[in-house]
This record gives structure tokens, C-alpha cells and sequence, in this order.
């Protein structure tokens, strides 16, 4: 399969007709259960010792067939679907971590990132340390002997920003960790992290990947290529699993280590499973991945470019726009486009914004992004309301700037749109 270009893998990839019908698309396998052959064969799946079905908390073949799918459009071993975005990235921490340890995160996160990464994980006894991905010599400072990970977001929220990955994966590298890429905003598309050294990527498929807001999920992509033994630090992957009469994954399993443990041990214990359900949605929304993000893009190109000369606007983050600092980094990083989501600060500051949101008539006020609909939040009166002025501002969600994340609609409708709301914001 892999010898087939980007646009075919995003239709054939993991998928078949189904062996049983013949149905030519994946069907919902809507089961919770698997009937054993026998004794022995339900006692081989138990042991590990053949792969096959059991129960759909640990695997199902209509999610078999996206986790599969999104491997290979990642270019990498090996995939483990969960039901969130951020199931995906506990799920992606939890065979590297422990009490004690601790991930060097960016600044520039999702905003539910920051909170679970900087409140959430410390109930497990882990800890982030949040620093600016743009000085690599603070992120390398940063490294000390209980990290595990290292962490970052391709476009990056909530400005669209672009990180350097090729440097990000050298610090990680040099110190012997893995580096772990959301590359939600980007989705495979328009950057493939793998190539530029991570060793895991992790998404919420809720948004570009199933691309109409229709359910959550989330997936791990392991690139298959980290050596989980030559340390010691990766306890879980390298040494005896007692759960499973003393098994090594990764002496085992390979570079499907990873996977197999997310699904093994990941799955069974926590239970953060992708129904079949919004498998089959997130499966409908791949097959036109690449048509949809080139008009996002395209779309985005306009619109920043216009919101940049309007008069009411103090500035557009859009990288794809030659003012952007992160310019540069298109080309490297993400080639076909800087993505669909960007923020812009307004000249009359927080009452123009709310008046803005308010006047928007295509637009939806939503928290999500990455939907065929265009979309805007004001930040600092919704997801970062309760942050202080200076953490906002630091987060790149000022009281003067609104979040955009740019659909397929036609671009000269959301110009009139924004157009109309502008002028009664500045009013
Ligand atoms: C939405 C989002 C998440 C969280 O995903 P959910 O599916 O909402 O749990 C994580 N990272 C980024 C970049 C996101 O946009």
C-alpha cells in the first residue's frame, strides 16, 4: 500500500471489502464481542500470542480499519484510536510515564491542553514544563533526568504558529527522549511530523481529519522507529509486563511496541476507546481530507489577506501571510499551506470583539475548529475567561483577539460576512 500516493491511501488504506458480505465499505462492526474458535484460540488471544478480536474496548474492525488508515497516512508502525483528543495524548503519555516524571510542553498549546497538562496530570503524580518553543536552547535547558517527552503542536493554537519539528526532534533526540507532535491543525495533509523526527503524533480526529463537527475522537500514531531498551527511562515497554507472565513489549513487539501496549494495556486498563460509530464517521470525513484542507487553505489565504488591510485591525497571525513571523517555516514545515486557523486582534479591543462575534451571521461562536462551517471564539470571554489578563495575553488569547478557524464556504461570503460585523464592532 505504501507505494500508493497520499490522495489513494486517504481511500484504500486499511480498508477492504468486507470478507464476510462483500460490502465495498467498511461496515460498522457494531458488536461488543468476538466468538472464540475454541478454547485454545480464545487462550492465544489472551496470551498475546495471536492477534484477533476479543472485546470492542480493546479492538474492533471498523476501528481496526481507521487505526490502520491513519498509520499509514502518519508513515508510521503502527496506530491505537481512542475516544478524544485528549484520551489520545494520556494515552500517548502513559506507557512513557510515572510518578515523578515530567514532559517539556510548549507555551503554545490548545487551550484544554494547557489545563490538562498543567492541573490534570499532577492527580497522577506527573508534571509539565511549559517553555517557548521558538528558543530551543530553553527547551534543551529544560530536560532534566526525570523527563520522558517532549511536546508540541505542529500549527500550533490558537495563532496558527508554525514549530520548528526538525529542531524540536534534535533536543529530543540528543537527550534520548521522544518527541510527541499534535498535529491537529495540520492534519497529515499538510505535515507529516514522522518525517521531521518525531517519534509519536497524536490527534483529535473531531476536528480537520472527520472535518465536520460531527463527533470526538482522538488517535496515537507511533512511528515505530524510538528504542524503547536503550535506557532504562521506558520501564513499561522494555521490562517484564506482570500482567502478561513477565512479556516485554518491546523485545517482543518490536516497533509495534507501542501500539500493542496502548491496545494491551492502554486500552484494557483505561478504557478511552473509539466506538465503531464515530470510527465510521471519522472514516467517511479521511476519503475527502485532502479537498477539503486544500480549500481551507485557500480560503484562509483570502481572508487573512484581507482582514490584514481592513481598518479595524490591528494585526492577523496567519502564517501563511508573508508579515508572519513564521513565514519562513511554511516551506519547511508544512508546504502546502500554513492550515485554516488563526487569530486577529481588533483596534477596539474586548467590546469590539464581543460586538464582532455577536454581529458574525455566517460564522458560528463555537469552541471547536476544523469544520467544513467557518467558525470564531472569543477567547478571553469563553475557553480563557478565567485566566488573568497577563496569562491570556501569554496564551495568545488577549481580550482583543478573536480565534478563526476558516471553513470551505466560499471565500467572498465570509469577507462579507466579517465585512458587515466589522463595521458594526468599530461602530
Ligand atoms: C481539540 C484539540 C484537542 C483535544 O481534542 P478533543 O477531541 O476535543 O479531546 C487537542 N489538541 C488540539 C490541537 C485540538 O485542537
Amino acid at each position: 500500500m505504501s507505494e500508493y500516493g497520499f490522495d489513494t491511501l486517504l481511500i484504500h488504506a486499511g480498508a477492504r471489502p468486507d470478507p464476510a458480505t462483500g460490502a465495498r465499505q467498511t461496515p460498522i462492526y457494531q458488536t461488543t464481542a468476538y466468538v472464540f474458535r475454541d478454547a485454545d484460540h480464545a487462550a492465544a488471544l489472551f496470551n498475546l500470542q495471536e492477534v484477533g478480536f476479543i472485546y470492542s474496548r480493546l479492538t474492533n474492525p471498523t476501528v481496526a480499519v481507521l487505526q490502520e488508515k491513519m498509520a499509514m497516512l502518519e508513515g508510521g508502525q503502527g496506530a491505537v484510536c481512542c475516544s478524544s483528543g485528549h484520551a489520545a495524548q494520556i494515552m500517548a503519555l502513559f506507557p512513557l510515564m510515572g510518578p515523578g516524571k515530567n514532559i517539556v510542553v510548549s507555551t503554545r498549546l490548545y487551550g484544554g491542553s494547557i489545563t490538562q497538562f498543567s492541573q490534570t496530570i499532577h492527580r497522577f503524580g506527573w508534571s509539565a514544563k511549559f517553555v517557548d518553543f521558538d528558543d530551543m536552547d530553553a527547551v534543551a535547558a529544560a530536560i532534566d533526568d526525570d523527563t520522558r517527552a517532549v511536546f508540541c503542536e505542529s500549527i500550533a493554537n490558537p495563532g496558527g504558529y508554525i514549530t520548528d519539528l526538525d529542531a524540536a526532534a534534535k533536543v529530543a533526540s540528543d537527550a534520548g527522549l521522544p518527541l510527541i507532535v499534535d498535529n491537529t491543525s495540520a492534519t497529515p495533509y499538510l505535515c507529516r511530523p514522522i518525517e521531521h523526527g518525531a517519534t509519536l503524533v497524536v490527534h483529535s480526529m473531531t476536528k480537520f481529519l472527520t472535518g465536520n463537527g460531527t463527533v470526538t475522537g482522538g488517535v496515537v500514531v507511533d512511528s515505530g522507529t524510538f528504542d524503547w531498551s536503550a535506557s532504562g527511562k521506558f520501564p513499561s515497554l522494555s521490562e517484564p509486563e506482570p500482567a502478561y507472565h513477565g512479556l516485554k513489549f518491546h523485545e517482543t513487539f518490536g516497533p509495534l511496541a507501542f501500539t500493542f501496549h496502548g491496545i494491551a494495556v492502554g486500552l484494557r486498563d483505561l478504557g478511552m476507546t473509539l466506538n465503531p460509530q464515530a470510527a465510521h464517521y471519522t472514516l467517511m470525513g479521511i476519503e475527502t481530507l485532502s479537498l477539503r484542507m486544500k480549500k481551507h487553505v485557500e480560503n484562509a489565504e483570502k481572508v487573512a489577506g484581507w482582514l490584514e488591510g481592513h481598518a479595524a485591525v490591528e494585526g492577523v497571525t496567519y502564517a501563511g501571510l508573508p508579515s508572519s513571523p513564521y513565514h519562513s517555516r511554511v516551506a519547511q514545515i508544512c508546504p502546502k499551506g500554513a492550515g485554516g486557523l488563526f487569530t486577529v486582534a481588533l483596534k477596539g479591543g474586548y467590546e469590539a470583539c464581543v460586538k464582532f462575534v455577536d454581529s458574525l451571521e455566517l460564522f458560528s461562536h463555537v469552541a471547536n475548529l476544523g469544520d467544513t462551517r467557518s467558525l470564531v471564539i472569543h477567547s478571553a470571554s469563553t475557553t480563557h475567561r478565567q485566566l488573568s489578563e497577563e496569562q491570556q495575553i501569554a496564551a495568545g488569547a488577549a481580550p482583543n483577539v478573536v480565534r478563526i478557524s476558516i471553513g470551505i464556504e466560499d471565500a467572498d461570503d465570509l469577507i462579507r460576512d466579517l465585512d458587515q460585523a466589522l463595521a458594526k464592532a468599530s461602530a
